[in-house]
């Protein structure tokens, strides 16, 4: 049928079956990835696949150019936007005989691979592939992120991704990158995450160098709303950086990337974690009690991500050594030419000790934030 022939020719490569399909058929490794949509494609282009699945009906989908629906459209509506599966399909095995998936919650709606179709690969990363995906009954928008239980067993980051799942499932925010929900089958976990459609903020970074100080703070400002909510749900992020940055259609960024992430009620965490030149003077001491630090590592990140954001390099980028010795010492030269009030807000945050660091508040309130955002009123 030429519907079919042209799907199965616009879509080589990107192949993600139902196991309850086919078995034997192997995850496509296929090295395409494609770049993400800008603002003006955000009426996507290409056809979305039909995934092979044994609850499917041979009838050819009609597949048409479809209009993605706003992010605020479909933001809020999220899990109610997302059908409820027929007790008639197939389902993956239970969650509980699996090491990996065990203690994470049981979804209040039971996903699965057949309520997809599948567009393009987004991208890679180190343990899983993320495609653009939308749900057959409703055409919602998300992206769908596949990881091999193998790869995170090999890895041994299952702890990780479990703590990822719980944590990010139970946030909603406009700057945090949604967690839908999740399902999984013998082999792979699937995260149903929000699409974020202009992709990774690093690359918008690198490209343009730096950015300028009124598109700076708009961020940073963002960035100290999302990490107020994440603090106030007792959450710290710990592993902020431009990689972890994705941008939304209207250009508004959302964290991700929980998997460093903790949540502390009232407790102190002392764990060796995240890139060097992000960590604050207090996670890279060696040993002791002192070592010990909470949410306060978030706002010395969010100092670097400011001062990354407007000179185009990390602060205390050095030798690994170097690096670690300047972070200690809080040693860094913020160039003259950026404004007086980018510049102090920069020293506010990067300050030792964590008890005065400028708080997230403090963060909103501040003249270079105040002069470049628009305030919403509230
Ligand atoms: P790591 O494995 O270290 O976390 P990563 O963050 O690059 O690396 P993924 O989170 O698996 O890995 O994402 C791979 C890439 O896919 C991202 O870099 C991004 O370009 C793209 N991507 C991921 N999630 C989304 C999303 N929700 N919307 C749009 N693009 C996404
Ligand atoms: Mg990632």
């Amino acid at each position: 049928m030429a519907t079919v022939d042209y799907l199965s020719s616009t879509l080589e490569g990107v192949s993600v079956q139902d196991e309850n399909f086919d078995s034997n058929a192997p995850f496509n490794k296929s090295k395409t990835l494609a770049s993400s949509l800008s603002a003006s494609q955000s009426r996507l282009k290409f056809p979305l696949q039909k995934i092979a699945n044994n609850s499917t009906t041979s009838k050819p989908q009609h597949l048409t150019k479809i209009t993605l629906p706003s992010q605020s459209a479909q933001s809020g509506s999220s899990l109610t936007a997302l059908p409820r599966s027929s007790a008639s399909e197939s389902r993956p095995s239970d969650s509980s005989a699996d090491p990996i998936t065990q203690s994470i919650p049981t979804p209040p709606k039971a996903f699965h691979l057949g309520m997809f179709e599948i567009g393009k690969p987004l991208g890679k990363g180190k343990f899983g592939r993320v495609y653009l995906a939308r749900t057959r009954s409703t055409g919602f928008v998300c992206a769908l992120k596949v990881l091999h239980k193998s790869e995170l067993q090999q890895g041994k980051v299952e702890k990780q991704v479990r703590r990822e799942i719980e944590i990010q499932s139970n946030l909603a925010h406009p700057n945090v990158l949604r967690l839908y929900g999740h399902f999984h089958d013998s082999k792979r976990i699937f995260l149903i995450l929000e699409f974020a459609g202009r992709g990774e903020l690093y690359k918008h970074l690198r490209k343009a160098g730096k950015f300028a100080e009124p598109l700076a703070a708009q961020y940073i400002a963002q960035m100290a709303s999302a990490l107020k909510y994440l603090h106030k749900k007792h959450v710290i992020h710990r592993d902020i950086k431009p990689e972890n940055i994705l941008v939304g259609l209207h250009g508004e960024i959302k964290i991700s990337d929980f998997g460093w992430s903790v949540h502390a009620p009232n407790n102190r965490r002392k764990t060796m974690c995240g890139t060097l030149d992000y960590l604050p003077p207090e996670m890279i001491r060696p040993g002791r009690e002192e070592n010990w630090y909470d949410e306060k590592v978030d706002l010395w990140s969010l100092g670097v991500l400011a001062y990354e954001f407007l000179v185009g390099e990390a602060p205390f980028e050095d030798t690994p050594v170097m690096t670690q010795r300047r972070i200690a010492r809080g040693e860094m030269t913020i160039p003259t030419n950026l404004s007086a009030e980018a510049r102090d807000l920069i020293k506010r945050l990067l300050v030792l000790d964590p008890e005065k660091r400028l708080a997230l508040e403090e963060v909103e309130r501040h003249p270079w934030i105040l002069r470049h955002c628009v305030q919403s009123g509230k």
